[in-house]
């Protein structure tokens, strides 16, 4: 069960350890949750995993480049045909955890409907109908998920794959290849877009499904490409340390938007498809803001970040594949600087988190997700995660955040059909 409730009384600078379940006991557990729901056995179990980025910031929207790996924290969906025309989703979750029930018959799911944590699950499958993949109909669905919600970790867009990837099985029957990965990839992103109405880059959908363990993802949005990067930190002897704020939740789909709207109007502006391929980009979105009367030294640094945060990730992704581990870690330090003092998206619980770690002597830190809130990351010694993880939960203790919850995290396989 996921631990990601938040008691800022309990805070004691114990750091509090995420517990993740097995592959098999997690698609026990979604086997039983169905069970108990609906009387019968589920015709099977899928699952798709959350993710972290470690470089690659706030620019798969500007057609730039990340480096994401899956994580072992998965959403687990069994699902079994209906044939009574509509979805009927239960899912194991909230704070406190319990079991929630939605249903709309299939027909009126689109743009808009359901507007909530289902429309994230039927609004997928809908996409994917629409996109030709398989033919519509009802379907029962029972989900448990180990990826922590609301953290920066992309608990919608596992949601969203391991639900498209149960129906189309259940419905399509075809072989999961990568022409149908790339389908329910974009069906996951209009789910999100369109039916739930949250802004989504796609990087997430895209890590969920194409992930493979023991490796990052090289992603090139402007190619609309990705190459597999072997990513064996256990064997150099370190460890990525995910440490989940819990910061409160802000209004951050404002904040999200708003950076979005900039970045998007300067590319347009430039006449360009993306501001990677801009002369002097912060330079000439003076223009830009000026003709929208916002802050030009604002949109500049806005600018700055997607510049930077591009051309650093292209050297980071070079730094990994040689193994560079040191000249990566400072590529990290780099991106954090570059969220929180040009794109601003950062708050005190994440840049005290990274200052910490960096504290205790890692490579690198920095904030993984959207910001406003969610995860940091850390590349550190294997020996260094325990005493790490105490740092940082002493210092939040200290400064009376909420209390953070850690995780090391593995390189793990994108979705799949677990029985
Ligand atoms: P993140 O993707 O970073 O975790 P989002 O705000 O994008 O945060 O997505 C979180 C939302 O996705 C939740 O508020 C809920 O609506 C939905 N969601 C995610 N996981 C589940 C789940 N296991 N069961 C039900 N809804 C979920
Ligand atoms: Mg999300």
């Amino acid at each position: 069960m996921p631990t990601s409730q938040t008691n800022a009384a309990q805070n004691a600078g114990t750091p509090r350890w995420l517990q993740t379940r097995s592959e098999e006991q997690g698609a026990a557990d979604a086997r039983s949750l169905f069970q108990q729901v609906y009387g019968y056995e589920p015709a099977g179990v899928w699952s798709a995993p959350g993710r972290v980025n470690l470089i690659g910031e706030h620019v798969d929207y500007a057609d730039g480049i990340s480096l994401p790996f899956a994580l072992s924290q998965r959403t687990y969906v069994a699902a079994a045909k209906n044939d009574d025309g509509v979805y009927r989703v239960a899912s194991r979750f909230g704070d406190p955890v319990e079991i929630v029930h939605f249903e709309i018959p299939v027909a009126e799911v689109g743009p808009g409907n359901p507007a909530n944590w289902a429309g994230y699950a039927v609004g997928a499958i809908w996409a994917a109908t629409e996109a030709g993949l398989m033919p519509a109909g009802g379907l029962n669905l029972a989900i448990e998920s180990d990826v922590p919600v609301g953290a920066g970790l992309s608990s919608s867009a596992a949601l969203e794959c391991s639900a498209a990837l149960a129906a189309f099985d259940l419905y399509g029957g075809a072989t999961l290849d990568d022409a149908v990965r790339n389908g329910l990839m974009g069906a996951s992103i209009r789910a999100e877009n369109e039916v739930v109405g949250a802004s989504t880059g796609g990087l997430d959908q895209r890590i969920s499904l194409f992930g493979q363990a023991g490796h990052a993802l090289a992603i090139d949005f402007a190619e609309d490409s990705a190459t597999q990067v072997p990513f064996d930190i256990a064997g150099r002897g370190l460890a990525i340390l995910i440490m989940n704020t819990n910061a409160p939740h802000q209004l951050n789909d404002g904040q999200y938007a708003a950076r979005r709207a900039v970045i998007d109007g300067v590319t347009a502006d430039l006449g360009v498809s993306s501001l990677r391929f801009a002369e002097e980009a912060e330079d000439a979105s003076v223009g830009w803001a000026k003709a929208n009367d916002v802050d030009p030294v604002e949109v500049a640094a806005r600018v700055r970040h997607v510049v930077s945060e591009i051309a650093r990730t292209a050297e980071a992704i070079k730094q990994v594949s040689a193994g560079d581990m040191e000249a990566f870690g400072r590529s990290m330090q780099g991106s954090h600087a570059s969220l929180r003092d040009d794109y601003e998206v950062t708050v005190p619980e994440l840049d005290t988190a990274v200052d910490v770690a960096m504290a205790q002597g890692a490579l690198g830190a920095r904030m993984t997700g959207g910001g406003f809130g969610g995860s940091a990351i850390a590349l550190l010694r294997e020996d260094q995660v325990e005493a790490t993880a105490t740092a940082v939960a002493e210092a939040f203790a200290e400064k009376g955040f909420n209390e953070p919850e850690f995780v090391v995290a593995l390189p793990s396989d994108g979705a799949h059909r677990n029985a």
